[in-house]
């Protein structure tokens, strides 16, 4: 079998078919779970961010102007299920990653949270499984919680929760967040990060 050679999100979606070919709902939502699928999203997390910072370091080079002026570079990485209308095998694995963009100080944030949201919508997901968020931990902009790991922000937090998007996510949707080139990891579900922001998922 040929899975996405040469993509970022290629030892996902390996270590994602290492568990069952033929993955149902119950699968996705605990693929998180799983220290194979930990590993090779932390690795595809890690790279996005290496590419992301050495994209800036070329355009620093070549005179032009940054992707993420501040140089705060954070990745999302997303497991989830697509649709396949095949009453056999009704899903199939889906993973992708994304890096966060800020060109300068008055230009617009595009969160990597904000890009797995679009992909998911354009790819057709239905049900997200499990998010990984890494990224240099700083105070909340709303909550003012500093937690150990950093959480996604609280624009995107209202834009999971949107009508719009809600659908993609579970109640038992699990959020794997740890710093860059750090052993500890934290594993909740969305639920429990809400909560820890004195919100309601
Ligand atoms: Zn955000």
């Amino acid at each position: 079998m040929i899975l996405a050679k040469g993509l970022v999100e290629a030892p996902v979606l390996d270590a994602l078919f290492d568990i069952t070919p033929l993955p149902r709902i119950e699968h996705a939502l605990r693929a998180l779970e799983n220290p194979a699928v930990q590993k090779a999203m932390m690795e595809s997390g890690t790279r996005m961010r290496q590419l992301a910072r050495s994209e800036d370091e070329q355009r620093a080079i070549a005179n032009s102007s940054p992707v993420n002026y501040r140089r705060f570079y954070v990745s999302c990485v997303a497991i989830g299920l697509v649709l396949r209308y095949n009453a056999s095998a009704p899903y199939e694995w889906w993973a992708f990653v994304a890096a966060n963009s800020k060109p300068s100080k008055k230009a617009c944030k595009f969160c990597a949270e904000m890009r797995i949201v679009r992909a998911a919508r354009e790819m057709r997901v239905m049900c997200i499984g499990g998010l990984l968020v890494l990224g240099e931990r700083q105070p909340d902009a709303r909550s003012g919680k500093l937690r150990n790991t950093l959480n996604p922000c609280p624009q995107c937090r209202d834009m999971m929760k949107h009508p719009d998007n809600r659908y993609l996510f579970r109640q038992r949707t699990l959020i794997m967040t740890s710093m860059p080139e750090s052993q500890v990891q934290y594993m909740e579900t969305l639920t429990k990060m809400y909560a820890a922001h004195g919100e309601q998922w």
